[in-house]
């Protein structure tokens, strides 16, 4: 008559996922080039020339050099507030929060991250990998040619562990499993060319967006929250409200 009384724990409180995804603009202010925004090059290059399936094959000195170059450049880079405050997060809430970034950077590892808290989803310039057997390497900021002529493992031909504009990203598996498992999306430093950050607000239950400003490739209009301001200007009240939200 008063039909099934479920013992109190057959409840179980679902834990409160929050995806943090970030891009190029939040490692701007420590001094690392962004990408695309006012002239589509990075670092005075062609992204076509440098960074697109096939240039290892047609333009491959020059696609060495910049990645060389890049290697170089971060090596006194250092993390800034909104690194050092989204690894406090991951720390206090490793169970909730999942950071993925499309940064090839090194910013949040120096600001304490173990490389198991965080997906880089396009590669990690530290890295080489054997075009042949695939086998990766630590090659720390050295130059590729200084860190070796070939393949250690195997003898192939090694390159830049980064994944170019055609190439599969493999690890974008694990974007879409934080997508479908997230109750709120972060976007931070990111103009929306390369990953569909509009169609994640549309996604997802809440979502926050923190940009220097406006771009054409986001409609804004589908985020819960928008900052247009530095990201160490505002990461202090996202992160709090990141946190309210995971205790509430
Ligand atoms: P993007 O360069 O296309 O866009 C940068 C965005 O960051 C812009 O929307 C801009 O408004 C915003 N921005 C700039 N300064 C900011 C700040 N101080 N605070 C908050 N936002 C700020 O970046 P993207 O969308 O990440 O570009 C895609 C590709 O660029 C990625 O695949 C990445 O691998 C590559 N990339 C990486 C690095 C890096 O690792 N640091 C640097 C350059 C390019």
């Amino acid at each position: 008559m008063f039909g099934i009384i479920k013992n109190k724990s057959t409840y179980t409180t679902k834990v409160k996922r929050v995806l943090i995804l970030s891009g190029a603009g939040i490692s701007a202010e420590s001094g690392i080039s962004t990408f695309r925004e006012a002239d589509g090059l990075w670092e005075n290059h062609r992204i076509k020339d440098v960074c697109t399936a096939g240039c290892l094959d047609t333009n491959k000195d020059a696609t060495h050099a910049f990645y060389n170059a890049r290697r170089k450049d971060i090596a006194d880079k250092k993390p800034n507030y909104a690194h050092q405050l989204i690894v406090e997060l991951k720390q206090k809430y490793p169970e909730n929060i999942a950071v993925l970034t499309q940064n090839v950077d090194d910013l949040f590892e120096k600001a304490g991250m173990n490389s198991d808290e965080i997906v880089h989803l396009h590669g990690f310039l530290k890295e080489l990998t054997c075009r042949d057997c695939e086998e990766v390497f630590d090659a720390g900021y050295q130059a590729q040619d200084k860190f070796a002529k070939s393949c250690p493992t195997c003898s192939g031909e090694l390159r830049p562990n980064i994944v170019f504009f055609g190439e599969v990203a493999p690890m974008y598996a694990h974007l879409t499993k934080e997508l479908q498992e997230c109750d709120l999306v972060v976007v931070i430093g990111t103009s929306g060319n390369v990953l569909d950050v509009t169609y994640f607000a549309q996604f997802v239950k809440e979502s926050i967006l923190n940009n220097l400003e406006p771009s054409n490739a986001i409609d804004d209009s589908y985020f819960s929250k928008v900052y247009y301001a530095k990201a160490t200007e505002v990461i202090a009240e996202i992160a709090e409200y990141i946190e309210e939200f995971i205790e509430n």
